[in-house]
């Protein structure tokens, strides 16, 4: 049967032989096809540059690589039916003007048209241009990947070039961690849930940690991540959503306007970071030869394609603060890094002590409940709360019991969804609140160069810490100077 609820379209990926569009967004769009959630009208357009590939030749790629992709139980020859079934392929260059007359062909009909741009940034104007003078603008909805540009300046000239094109409720840029199952319940967690919002200040909360932490290295992604690093490629958007979505104030609906002027609103609060207060408040580091899964891996210098000289950062941790009201004296500790000991994103947040300590002074290190969210692995949340040890004999004795909510048990969830699989069908429905704004991206920017500019400022090299290890000593001593640990150290 046909989903009603999820409105047709004709989606034309743009970079459809690239790594994000094989690995990521057609694996997405075969389980969203098995799950039934796309309109039977649903017509998929793989673009890609390739030369001497045809249709078929496309087809059967993207039939292996979902096989690689894909758990084996997911795999189904008849769902393969169906999706292929919507599929078409063309080859172009995409700054070739005259192809998007064929591409206006394929994409015959009145359907919106949701130009998906898994290619590089630099591309993202030309093709609106084309897509418009090809006579498709009007209904057509753009859909724009991470990073947009490596600084505010660079970032603004792929902006001004989309924004000719299309208005801003028509462009949907993409970070991914906000089409995450945990991050989409934090909005719940928060502001369904009076326990919580009450204590969510700066009288309740002692400080909040965010980690993003990869197990892998740089994967054959040597050359574009050495132009990035870790700054520009997880904190200015991953790890500042996170932070904008756990520090905004509660917006007044969840209209997507509503939603996003309160995270601008945090990210203008945060408190500019001098190049005299970077070596207290921001350590980079890079790393080096190392462990992982029990086995000897080279350094970030010695992987394939490496510039021996490079001075890119592969791990980040920084004290953040914010400026108001709510969060006055509340400190928010961001790390991220490749080649760490586990793959882990989540967010802890630390309660204060009870305002009068009643029990053995031993006790009291553990006296304070913790809120983790954890986005992954193991997507849930669990509340740290204390409790009397069970038995006789014991006294008063204090434990830390956790209550856990972990979704795939709570609700019998075989799998839980891929980030990218809500963002398509959020896109297709033309929904916007997962969607990052034009102005959230170039405050994170502005808030990020300056970092940038005081490594530069400064010669500040990154400290090299082994691949397998939580980064850098200097990380340690970043939180352990203002009395605190890292969970994972506790
Ligand atoms: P890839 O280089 O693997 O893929 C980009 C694709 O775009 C390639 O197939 C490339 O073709 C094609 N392309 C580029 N320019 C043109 C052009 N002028 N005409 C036709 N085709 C063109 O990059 P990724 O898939 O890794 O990344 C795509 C986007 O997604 C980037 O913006 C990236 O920042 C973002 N992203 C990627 C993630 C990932 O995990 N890969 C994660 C988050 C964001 P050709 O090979 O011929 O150059």
């Amino acid at each position: 049967m046909p989903n009603l609820f999820i409105a047709p379209c004709v989606l034309a990926l743009f970079g459809a032989s690239g790594d994000l569009a094989l690995r990521k967004l057609i694996p997405a769009l075969y389980r969203l096809e098995s799950a039934r959630l796309l309109h039977a009208d649903t017509r998929i357009l793989a673009l890609a540059r390739e030369e001497g590939m045809d249709a078929e030749a496309h087809f059967a790629l993207i039939e292996t690589r979902l096989q690689e992709h894909l758990a084996s139980e997911e795999w189904a020859p008849d769902v393969w039916e169906r999706f292929r079934g919507r599929l078409a392929f063309l080859s172009f260059d995409f700054s070739q003007a005259d192809a998007y007359r064929t591409l206006s062909d394929l994409a015959a009909g009145d359907l919106p048209l949701v130009a998906y741009f898994a290619t590089p940034a630099s591309v993202y104007g030309a093709i609106c241009q084309h897509l418009v003078d090809a006579g498709l603008g009007d209904r057509t909805r753009v859909v724009l990947e991470k990073p947009i540009g490596h600084d505010l300046e660079s970032s603004r000239l792929i902006n001004d070039a989309v924004a000719c094109c299309f208005p801003e409720s028509r462009i949907y840029r993409i970070d991914h961690y906000l089409g995450k199952e945990t991050v989409q319940n934090l909005i719940a967690l928060r502001f369904a849930n009076s326990l919580f919002e009450t204590q969510w200040n700066q009288n309740h909360i002692s400080h909040v940690e965010i980690t993003v932490a990869e197990k892998v290295g740089i994967e054959g992604r040597w050359g574009y991540f050495d132009q990035a690093g870790q700054l520009r490629d997880m904190v200015q958007n991953h790890l500042l959503q996170l932070l904008c979505l756990i520090a905004m104030d509660p917006p007044s609906d969840l209209v997507a306007d509503s939603i996003r002027d309160e995270k601008v609103k945090v990210l203008k609060a945060l408190e500019p970071i001098s190049s005299e207060q970077l070596a207290a408040r921001v350590v980079r580091g890079q790393y080096s030869a190392g462990y992982s899964n029990g086995k000897a891996v080279p350094g970030y210098l010695e992987e394939a394609k490496a510039n021996r000289a490079s001075t890119t950062e592969t791990f980040v941790a920084l004290r953040v603060d914010i400026r108001n009201w709510r969060w006055a004296g509340v400190p928010f500790y961001l790390r991220t890094g490749k080649r760490m000991p586990q793959k882990l994103s989540q967010i802890i947040v630390h309660f204060k002590e009870p305002p009068h300590y009643l029990f053995a002074p031993e006790q009291r290190p553990l006296l304070s409940n913790r809120l983790i969210i954890r986005l992954q692995p193991d997507e849930g949340i669990t509340l740290h709360v204390m409790t009397k040890d069970q038995g006789l004999g014991k006294g008063m004795r204090l434990r830390t019991v956790p209550l856990l909510l972990n979704f795939s048990e709570t609700f019998h969830t075989e799998r839980v969804p891929d980030a990218y699989e809500r963002l398509l069908l959020e896109v297709m429905q033309g929904n916007q609140n997962l969607f990052v704004r034009r102005d959230e991206v170039e405050h994170a920017w502005k808030w990020c160069d300056q970092l940038s500019a005081g490594w530069e400022q400064l010669g500040d090299a990154p400290r090299a810490y082994p691949a397998g290890s939580w980064g850098p000593g200097a990380a340690v001593a970043l939180i352990a100077r203002d009395g605190r640990s890292w969970y994972d150290d506790l």
